[in-house]
């Protein structure tokens, strides 16, 4: 058996791209394949015992580098680029309430501003930009949008699953929320940032997050809006589940607003 090709298994069962995962805001560094965690692991080892010691401390750090850290959040994996509160380090919500799960729609926004992001560095500071804008002038309980995708393919967890978000009005107590980072007015989102985002919703179905029978919305259909843009509007009307009803916040009976 060899330490690297034991090693590479480890790493892929959960963390398919693991050169995402950040360490005090620097990425781990890939030696031989092999993440580096902190201990100096020689390339010839074959011993089992010595793998075994050695993918034990390597286990124990990725625990503790993982979102337990982050409020509470639940571990998980997924089989695209995923970011947790913890590795954006967001600020903590000033308080949360559980939302019903699983939720029956999903509403699509842009964020128009900021920018759309394409590195880590930028989506980082997008993710910072607007939850320190939803919490301060805004004053909500943290960002509005469940989770937020950037143009880097990557998907931001913001409240994430199973807490009540303030990204759509009327919609807030039964639908997560996911902004497509960018003004998509008059241009689509890149293929990676449309692909993650749909992904993100399939693992949501498949986690119980959210209704295997959900509607797809655009922002614009449950709140007077412009919002997600119209170039990505028209896109997700080919989005499996896209729904046209509600066609607009008239077609909305009264609802009270629950959180903020
Ligand atoms: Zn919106």
């Amino acid at each position: 058996m060899s330490i690297n090709a034991t090693k590479t298994v480890i790493l892929e069962q959960g963390y398919a791209y693991q050169p995402s995962i950040l360490l005090e805001g620097e990425p781990l560094k890939e030696v031989d394949k092999f993440c580096y965690l902190g201990s100096t692991v020689s390339n010839n080892l074959s011993i089992d015992g010595e793998i075994d010691i050695r993918i034990g401390k390597a286990a124990t750090t990725f625990g503790r580098l993982l979102p337990n850290e982050s409020e509470g959040n639940e571990v998980t994996t997924y089989n695209f680029p995923f970011i947790t509160r913890a590795q954006w380090k967001a600020r903590q919500s000033k308080k949360t309430l559980p939302l019903p799960s699983p939720v029956p729609y999903v509403v699509i926004h842009h964020s128009y501003m900021p920018p759309a992001c394409h590195t880590s560095v930028e989506c980082y500071q997008a993710m910072k930009s607007m939850q320190n804008f939803h919490m301060d002038d805004r004053n909500w309980w943290d960002i509005g949008y469940h989770f937020a995708v950037g143009s880097d393919g990557v998907a931001y967890e913001g409240r994430g699953w199973g807490i009540l978000g303030a990204h759509a009005l009327h919609f807030n107590n039964v639908s997560i929320g996911i902004c497509l980072i960018g003004d998509w007015t008059n241009t689509v989102p890149p293929a990676q940032q449309l692909k993650t985002a749909q992904a993100l919703i399939a693992a949501g179905v498949d986690k119980g997050y959210i209704k295997s029978d959900y509607k797809l919305v655009g922002h614009r259909q449950v709140r007077e809006t412009e919002c997600p843009g119209d170039a990505l509007f028209y896109e997700i009307q080919s989005w499996k589940n896209y729904s046209p009803f509600p066609a607009s916040v008239d077609d909305l009976p009264q609802v009270i607003q629950l959180g903020r």
